[in-house]
Order: structure tokens, then sequence, then C-alpha cells
């Protein structure tokens, strides 16, 4: 029978710094969904995530929504099969360390302090728990890794390459998200032969603008970095490299300064732009009236379908269908 519920509910696993949960939606609903708390590293016992899983499933089925799914633009109502238990999409998101200072980080935006602390934290061993997942047969062919922030240039002891080697020894796609600050080879080596989807997020198109969101001046960096990974990529039709620009109203969101990041992308020859909202803005606003200046981005945008390739975040969308 057709119940709410989500995919990432069913087959998404996020291994974060202190628990292991199904999304990374929190910071937009104010409420954690961890399934394993005070997670350290140690076995993954699985029976105790898929029953706690099991649990908001039933929720679901009652026709009730739990609170930290309150809505959440991620629920679908479709017939769910909770009986095939398997991950397609792994995040790894247990090492928060990162040169960068976005306003918007999940680990310093409550506490500006925790910067300090997370730079400088041993973080579990992901390896045996991927390497457990894999010999019980809970990774599903073709899945994908998403290798989450911190920062995936800064990981320690060649943890980068081995999270790529793991997903293309089982046939999977691997999913980048790096702050673009640093150039590294293992990226340009995924984009010459692998699967891989490479995310970089400037959010702005002048050094000003960039420098208030992100609190460095790599502005240049990121940019030629960027460059270099797109001329990288286009000779592996596998490859795909975005760049992302994230709304954050009355910093980023005039039309200038996303026409400024369009010319950017047009003088790199990036056609790949993923728009968002940035998330606890969202998670504040978003009962709210529509914003007009990200109306008149989505609007402009609009009319440069030709030249870009552009995608949306599922709150993005949800401004779409909601309004
Ligand atoms: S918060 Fe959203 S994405 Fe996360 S489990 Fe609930 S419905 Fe799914
Ligand atoms: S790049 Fe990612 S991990 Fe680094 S500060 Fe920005 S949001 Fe946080």
């Amino acid at each position: 029978m057709e119940h709410n519920c989500c995919d990432y509910l069913l087959h998404q696993i996020v291994f974060d710094i202190f628990d292991v949960k199904p999304c990374c939606e929190d910071a937009k609903n104010k409420e954690s969904i961890n399934l394993i708390e005070g997670f350290n590293g140690t076995e993954l016992n699985i029976q105790e995530y898929i029953e706690k899983r099991n649990e908001l499933i039933s929720k679901f089925q009652k026709g009730e929504t739990p609170t930290a799914c309150y809505n959440c633009p991620q629920i679908k109502k479709k017939n769910w099969n909770k009986e095939d238990i398997y991950f397609d999409r792994i995040i790894v998101a247990n090492i928060a360390k990162c040169s960068c200072d976005c306003i918007y980080c999940v680990y310093t935006h409550n506490n500006p302090e925790n910067k300090r602390i997370f730079n400088t934290r041993i973080p579990y061993d992901i390896k045996s728990i991927l390497t457990d997942l894999k010999n019980k047969n809970h990774i599903k062919e073709n899945f994908m890794l998403i290798v989450g922030g911190g920062e995936c240039t800064e990981f320690d002891d060649g943890l980068l390459e081995w999270l790529i080697y793991f997903t293309i020894s089982l046939n999977g796609r691997i999913q980048i998200l790096s702050s673009g600050i640093n150039y590294s080879k293992a990226i340009e080596k995924i984009l010459q032969t692998g699967k891989v989807e490479l995310i970089i997020s400037p959010d702005a198109g002048t050094n000003s603008t960039y420098k208030k969101i992100k609190r460095i001046n790599k502005f240049k960096n990121v940019w030629k970095n960027l460059e270099k990974y797109v001329k990288v990529s286009q000779y592996n039709t596998n490859s795909h490299v975005e760049v992302k620009y994230i709304i954050i109203p009355e910093i980023n969101d005039s039309i200038n300064e996303f026409d400024s990041f369009l010319r950017m992308c047009k003088k790199i020859n990036c056609k790949n732009i993923h728009l968002d909202i940035e998330h606890f803005w969202f998670a504040e606003n978003k009962e709210k009236k529509f914003p007009q200046n990200i109306k008149n981005i989505l609007e402009y945008i609009k009319d440069r379908e030709k030249e870009f390739n552009i995608s949306f975040s599922s709150e993005t969308e949800y401004w779409f269908k909601t309004r």
C-alpha cells in the first residue's frame, strides 16, 4: 500500500562525527534523526540501526510524520519495500577538518569555537566500517559513495585514495564534495578514469562576496582549481564537475553577484550548475513568503538554460512546488 516515506530513510546511511543516521537534514528540520547515537567507530550494530529505522517507517505507514521529518522535501508517497535491506548511498562525513570557514557550516554554525576542536579531532576509522558493510553484503551494486565534509583533500594517510579505490572496486560511483581550495591529484586521476561527480561550491562570483561567505581569501585558487578539474573531466564522459551556488539571503542573492558567478562559470567552461538555498535560513523561513530575490535568481537562470545544465536542490524544488 502506498504511504509517505523517503528513499534516504530506507537506503542511505550517513557516517557522521558522533552518529550514524539516514540523512543530513538535521540543519533544515532543527531536529536530529540519529539512529545510532554516540557512535565511536566500534563495530556497527546494523540490526539496531534497522530496528530504529523501522520504527520511523511504521510511523509513516500509520499516516504520521516523525517530527524530525516534518515538512521534509524528500518525502514521497509510493509503495515502499522495507524488507529489502541495502544501502545505495553511503555518506562519509565523520572527518570535520577543513581550512575553509563557511558561515553556513554545520560544524561551526552554532559555535564558531568548534572550528578549532573539529580541526584537531581524531576521527574514527571509516575503512573498517565500510569493509564490514561490504563483507555483509549491505552495499548495493552501483551504489554511490559521497565524500562529504570536512574537506577530503585534507584527509590523512591516503584516505581519499582508499575511498576512491573502494568505490571503484565495487563498481560504484563516487561523489566528492570539496571546498576547492587545494588541487588534488587523486581527484584529477578519478576524473580522468572513473565514475565521479565533483561538486565545488564557491557561492560567489566576486572576491568580496566569497570572503564574506567563506571567511578565507582563496577565491582565485578555487576558480583556478575548478578550471583545471573541468579541463581534465572533458576527456571522460563518466566525469561530471558541478559548480554550486548556495543562495544566502542578503549576502549573495543579488542578480549582479549571480551574474558574476555565471560569467566565472563561462570563463572556466563549466556548464553544470547546481542551485541551492542555505539550509539554516531555509529551516527558519520555509513556511514564509517566497523571497523576491530568490525568485529573481530562479527566473534569471531560466533564460540561460541553453548555455548551462542547471539542477536544483530539493529545497529549491520545494519553493517551486509549494508556491
Ligand atoms: S528528515 Fe527527510 S530525508 Fe531524513 S529521514 Fe526524514 S524524510 Fe527522510
Ligand atoms: S567547505 Fe564544508 S566543511 Fe569546510 S567550512 Fe565549508 S561547509 Fe564546512
